[in-house]
């Protein structure tokens, strides 16, 4: 199967293949003839199986083709200039945009607008601009009043401009919900509907979400018509390529130092290391730094500014450490991560797998540690129980916790990871837990010879309750489906 078989035009399938390109992913080759052909789309697919380009690249070939109207010959800011110089007062125009995909996050939505870019940059007429919360409303008016065709938005702010008549649904021809689940998690239910009555009812529609149940899967019926549901069950799905493990720590001091021998790992490229809280990505950050690390915190407090710019920084290799919250969890996709360290478990399993999916990429393998101490063994079985499959308990030497683990974390089968892909700091599927044996003082480690003790305010501290994002009772979901809190990122 090609990219020509698909049946798209010329222009994208030169594009692609500059983009390195040579076969259609699964969710590429089943959704991209159907949206083609005007069907309505339910899939079921994460970060990772292409799906960008499975609701990009037929959007854009529509919107080439005949099947959509081309865009004016003149954009609204230059009627509006040619009015102005004829004495006429003039009102900001409304733009018409003929596509709009909706994103849960500032970082996903920039991504698909990049990869929009990308996929039409053989396209002269089509423009995609990304309606973003904290960016300044000036700039997107500016944006705004090119016509853009296609629109790229968080629900919030793109409510905004709706309601300060900036924007003109009545000619929307394709409308695309993103990582649908995430927004209804995130709270955008009533945004998203009241979105999505203002536009045509003639629509397309594409909804993209790792789950088609529930709450999720009500919303997709309701606003999709005779939808093709396409469920992608592909490797990176299940995570594959992605070598899971968990080290069990006896206190902070300990995940500490750990943490910086795994940092120093050799085989690793560039890491994510998740935090459950914005106060510990930053103070983890500063403390690696001072540890000799380029490490760099993400987090939901940061201006978006400030996060494109580390983003960039992580992307261009600068940044080797992001040490981020569950704002990064998911839209990252940068494929030199060959670590993802779970310095605190996240609240739900469906983040884990997420968290995870920053490695792996692009066909690459990843690692994935996950540094818990023992009464967070409920939360690793809770995350196997969603993931299906077991995450091995290993032991760096070294570095063995002073208990012994859980029985039934011992001899887990190890993960697919492959000899000089990064295993060599630990010894998967040891059994050795019941070995007895203080871990070694200060933060010496044989491989990387780090033989200072960590610095920094958060070491040796004993961690407050709750920080380490523990799971708080049984069922995370509300009575409504939605899901209580995604805490302080
Ligand atoms: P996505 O699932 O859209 O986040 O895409 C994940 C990654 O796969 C991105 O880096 C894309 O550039 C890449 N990608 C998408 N489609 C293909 C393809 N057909 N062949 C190779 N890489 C692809």
């Amino acid at each position: 199967m090609s990219f020509e078989a698909l049946g798209l035009h010329a222009t994208i399938v030169k594009a692609v293949t500059e983009a390195g390109y040579t076969v259609p992913t699964p969710v590429q080759a089943q959704a991209v003839p159907a949206a083609i052909g005007g069907r309505d789309l339910l899939v079921s697919s994460q970060t990772g199986s292409g799906k960008t380009a499975a609701f990009m690249l037929p959007a854009l070939h529509k919107l080439v083709s005949a099947e959509v109207a081309p865009a004016p010959a003149r954009t609204p800011a230059q009627e509006a200039q040619s009015a102005r110089s004829r004495g006429e007062r003039v009102r900001f125009t409304a733009a018409k945009p003929k596509m709009l995909v909706l994103t849960p996050t500032r970082e996903l939505a920039l991504q698909v607008t990049t990869a929009t870019e990308k996929y039409g940059s053989y396209m002269r007429r089509i423009r995609a601009v990304s309606i973003l919360g904290g960016m300044p409303y000036p700039k997107q008016m500016q944006l705004l009043s090119k016509n853009p065709e296609i629109l790229v938005a968080t629900p919030g702010r793109l409510i905004d401009h709706m309601e300060s008549g900036k924007i003109d649904f009545s000619e929307l021809q394709i409308l695309v919900l993103d990582e649908a689940d995430r927004m209804l998690d995130m709270g955008f239910i009533d945004d998203i509907e009241k979105i999505v009555e203002a536009t045509p009812a003639t629509r397309q529609t594409m909804l993209f979400s790792a789950t088609l149940d529930g709450v999720v899967g009500n919303m997709a019926r309701r606003i999709t018509r005779d939808p093709l549901v396409i469920q992608i069950a592909s490797a990176s799905n299940r995570h594959e390529n992605i070598s899971q493990r968990v080290h069990f720590v006896d206190d902070l001091s300990h995940k500490n130092r750990l943490l910086d021998h795994l940092l120093r790992d050799e085989s690793m490229d560039q890491a994510v290391v998740f935090t459950a809280t914005k106060r510990d990505a930053d103070t983890i950050a500063d403390r690696l730094n001072i540890a000799g690390f380029a490490a760099a915190a993400l987090h939901g407090d940061m201006h978006q500014g400030a996060r494109n710019r580390t983003l960039d920084s992580l992307r261009r290799g600068q940044v080797r450490v992001l040490v981020a919250t569950d704002v990064a969890a998911r839209g990252i996709d940068v494929p030199t991560i060959t670590h993802v360290v779970n310095y605190d478990l996240p609240k739900f399993p469906e983040d884990y797998v997420h968290r995870i999916g920053r490695t792996g990429r692009a066909g690459r393998n990843g690692l994935a540690i996950s540094l818990v101490n023992h009464a967070e063994n409920m939360n690793i079985k809770r995350i196997e129980r969603f993931t299906k499959q077991l995450i091995p308990a290993t032991v760096v030497e070294g570095f063995e916790p002073k208990r012994s683990a859980p029985p039934a974390r011992t001899g887990a089968r190890p993960g697919g990871w492959k000899p000089g892909d990064g295993r060599s700091a630990a010894k998967p599927g040891q059994r050795s837990f019941s070995k007895p044996g203080a871990p070694r003082e200060g933060g010496y480690n044989r491989e990387g010879g780090h033989n200072s003790a960590p610095r920094g305010p958060s070491s040796g501290a004993p961690r407050r309750e709750g920080s380490s994002g523990g799971y708080r009772g049984s069922n995370p979901r509300s009575a409504d489906g939605a899901r209580r809190s995604f805490g302080d990122n």
